[in-house]
């Protein structure tokens, strides 16, 4: 058995996990944004009511939307004030009495592909996130990568995808992280719809957008053109760096299965190497990777405590 939480931005999820990577168990709350103690005392009712349930006291995975400072274990978060510059797995271990893990959400859902999903078979797994922007977690033989500053993955900030948005006709704008000419702005729903709308469409959600384009409506191909020659463009420079055995895709763009391939097939055609068989494709635990990679972050061998 196996307690775990998924902590985003807007709901806390928990899950418990029998021997077989089962969800026995869920429950889901809003975030307490603001209110650390409410943030503390919704984690502590789930885990007092599943050991009250299971009779047993189970050590807590959690994935995160930030990251953790790994000399400190502060959070690293924009999204959850409560929980900024706190050190969530020490504090939550002292109040709780067990052993808390934390890691990224988008590490997570890695983790999670990378052992019972898409990504099973592979060794070296990129995940990617195509969400409300874009996200990355890197998994190389069940483990994670990096661990300097615990920021990693993030294939959607530092880039300068400007000269793409001059060719098409579009405007840069400036990113949440302070640059202009970042992915991120572009790659996930919100950035489909601007393109969109920055081609002369109406304000429409991207779902209507994928849904248009599978009609054929001129519009919306226009602009998956765009989108797949943004994203793809910067997902083949990755593919250059990690030479990945497979790119699982999460997030809310992950169900859209045509969009999938037209990004696969463009960034094959642009990588250096050769690969034969689709590399970018659909999660597996595309609703759960967060909650599920969780689950399996005590069964990791630890790793060395920076300093
Ligand atoms: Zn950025």
């Amino acid at each position: 058995m196996q307690y775990a939480f998924d902590i985003g931005g807007s709901n806390i999820e928990f899950g418990v996990f029998d021997a077989d990577g089962s969800v026995i168990d869920h429950r889901k709350a809003s975030t307490p944004r603001e209110d650390r103690g409410a943030f503390i005392a919704i984690l502590s009712e789930c885990i007092r009511e599943a050991d009250a349930k299971y009779g047993q006291s189970q050590d807590i995975g959690i994935s995160l939307a930030g990251g953790i400072d790994p000399k400190t274990g502060a959070v690293i978060s924009a999204n959850i004030p409560a929980i900024k510059d706190w050190p969530l797995a020490a504090e939550l271990s002292n109040v709780l009495g067990r052993k808390v893990l934390v890691e990224n959400d988008a590490d997570c859902f890695a983790l999670a592909e990378a052992s019972s999903g898409a990504a099973r078979d592979a060794s070296i797994v990129f995940a990617i996130i195509l969400g409300t922007g874009v996200g990355g977690g890197i998994v190389v033989d069940r483990q994670f990568v990096g661990g300097n500053s615990g920021i990693r993955g993030e294939w959607g900030h530092g880039n300068d995808v400007t000269g793409t948005l001059i060719k098409h006709g579009l405007a840069p704008i400036a990113c949440g992280c302070g640059r202009t000419g970042c992915l991120d702005a572009w790659g996930g729903a919100r950035g489909l719809e601007r393109i969109y709308a920055q081609i002369g469409g109406a304000v429409r959600a991207s779902e209507d957008i994928t849904s248009g384009w599978r009609a054929n409506e001129a519009l919306a191909a226009k602009a998956i053109d765009i989108y797949c020659d943004l994203v793809a463009r910067e997902l083949a420079l990755m593919v250059n760096v990690l030479d990945p055995d497979c790119i699982p895709v999460g997030g809310g763009l992950a169900s859209e299965t045509a969009l999938i391939e037209e990004i696969d097939v463009r960034v094959r055609k642009q990588a250096l190497g050769r690969y034969d068989t689709p590399l970018v494709v659909p999660g597996a635990n595309v609703r759960d990777g967060g909650l599920r990679g969780a689950a399996l972050l005590h069964q990791m061998p630890a790793r060395p405590k920076r300093r």
